[in-house]
């Protein structure tokens, strides 16, 4: 199980598999789709939880960074002032 990383799963028939790396899972898919007319969805089960965790921190980062940058910009006025 942890050496599939690449599921494929066919929308039109029950042929599901799961593969290590993209290339091999990318040749079984198009292998069924020729061969059979059908459709494959894929999920590459790593990328998607990475993407999911880059997002969490994206999310943390821009709100803290929202609030330095407005905080930055209150000081700018008041040196401005000052010289
Ligand atoms: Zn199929």
């Amino acid at each position: 199980m942890d050496e599939g990383n690449v599921l494929i799963e066919c929308r039109d028939c029950t042929f599901r598999d799961s593969f290590a790396n993209l290339g091999r899972a990318r040749v079984a898919l198009a292998d069924h789709e020729s061969e059979t007319g059908h459709g494959v969805d894929w999920q590459i089960n790593r990328v998607a939880d990475g993407v999911e965790r880059a997002g969490d921190d994206a999310g943390i980062c821009g709100v803290s960074g929202c609030t330095n940058t407005e905080s930055a910009l209150l000081d700018w006025p008041q040196s401005d002032d000052e010289s």
